[in-house]
């Protein structure tokens, strides 16, 4: 079954045709840039050359044909017919307390994502534009919702509940809802297999580390605690977001600096994070450079994000009693073993303890105490056309 999986986002559409059995993908791209006259777009087919074209993209819509005729060219295309793609598998971020699981996309499915766009005004439209695009586009082809907040669902009331008066959640829906959801649960899947235990019997602290950033408590396979919140922003330290801070700063800011909502928005969700206390970048690799060259405020950033996310490890240990391993994923986590390193330091009243020629090795099990701590690529487009195939009952 092959299976069109789409990313919108609000200037990007990330693509990818999968056959779930396949070990990589029959085509792949990216447009960015939608709605500029320069907008990139890049794609690949499987054993063939990239491509690379600088255009015009007005909008989603032309931005999903131009998917669709890269995925079908006659020279670099992946496939000679429209019916070839069996299904699509949209990204949804957010599914609010409506979806525990994937489900195939129904007028139902459309106005329940819709009327969650005002938790994630900046996701939501233009995933739901990505569903309304491939519906006119594929007429007939059935496609599937995959939501980020799905795999948290599971979390029991204590750990989604904030603690404001109650009427707070049941009149305005403030919840924990947590974030990267398909990520934790296929890295999950990936570990138990690893470990050649059924995911049934495991603790596992999954960590996604990247630009985004979150740590889950998975107990017998089920989300039961998450970093991120009400929104992304909730948790550890990200590229350009603060992740925790004390609720009253944000009056603060607004009352005694006379900030604007609008600027203090951009400055906890864009201007924060990794970006805002080095004031150099958000990408950790040119942060540890700059903290090898003796930059101060490059090394307190580093210091500040490995202090953030190992406090969040220890916490998920005791809220699980344990944990049968620990994951490290995304592009920090598979890539930078500095980091990895910082966070198990000190950690072996866990059993963990790292082996450093197999952490710069990014071995798939760096440990040598007794809790393994295991290295492992997430891939949330095969999840999605996983589960694409899987809630459609196809083989
Ligand atoms: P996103 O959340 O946008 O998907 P990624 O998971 O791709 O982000 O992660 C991006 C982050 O991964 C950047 O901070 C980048 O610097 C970091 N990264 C990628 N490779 C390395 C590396 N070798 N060492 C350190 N950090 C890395």
């Amino acid at each position: 079954m092959n299976v069109l999986v789409l990313n919108c986002g609000s200037s990007s559409v990330k693509f990818q045709l999968i056959d779930p059995v396949l070990d990589e993908p029959l085509g792949k791209g990216l447009v960015e840039r939608i709605g500029a006259k320069d907008a990139i777009v890049t794609y690949r087919s499987r054993g063939k050359s990239a491509v690379r074209e600088v255009l015009e993209i007005s909008d989603h819509d032309a931005a999903v044909r131009r998917a669709l005729s890269d995925l079908l060219h006659q020279d670099y295309g992946a496939i000679r017919s429209q019916t070839e793609i069996d299904a699509v598998g949209h990204r949804v971020v957010h599914g609010g307390e409506a979806f525990q699981g994937s489900v195939q996309i129904t007028e139902y499915v459309v106005e329940s994502i819709r009327s969650c766009s005002k938790f994630a005004p900046l996701h939501n439209p233009h995933n739901l534009r990505g569903i309304q695009v491939s519906m006119e586009l594929l007429p007939g082809v059935p496609q599937v919702a995959v939501f980020d907040t799905a795999f948290h669902q599971t979390m029991p009331q204590e750990a989604y509940t904030y603690a404001l008066p109650l009427e707070v959640y049941k009149k305005l829906g403030i919840r924990r809802y947590g974030f990267h959801g398909t990520s934790h649960r296929y890295v999950a899947g990936v570990a138990a297999a690893t470990l050649g235990r059924p995911l049934a019997e495991l603790s596992l602290i999954t960590c996604h580390l990247g630009n985004g950033a979150s740590v889950t408590a998975v107990k017998g396979g089920i989300s039961v605690e998450t970093s991120m919140g009400f929104t992304p922003l909730e948790g550890l330290v990200m590229g350009t977001r603060c992740g925790d801070i004390d609720p009253y700063i944000v009056l603060y800011l607004l009352e005694t600096d006379g900030m604007t909502l609008e600027s203090v928005d951009s400055l906890l969700n864009k201007k924060s994070g990794l970006l805002g206390l080095s004031g150099v970048s958000n990408d950790m690799r040119e942060l540890l450079g700059e903290a090898e060259l003796g930059n101060a405020n490059a090394r307190l950033a580093v210091d500040v994000f490995c202090h953030r996310a190992k406090k969040y490890v220890g916490a998920y240990a005791a809220v699980m009693g344990g944990a049968d391993a620990v994951v490290f994923t995304g592009g920090i986590g598979e890539n930078s073993a500095p980091i990895r390193e910082k966070i198990c330091q000190s950690m072996g009243f866990l059993g963990i303890e790292i082996s450093a020629e197999q952490n710069s090795a990014h071995a798939p099990n760096i440990s040598v105490g007794r809790t393994p701590v295991l290295v492992i690529h997430t891939d949330e487009e095969l999840a999605i056309a996983q589960d694409t195939r899987r809630v459609l009952g196809g083989s």
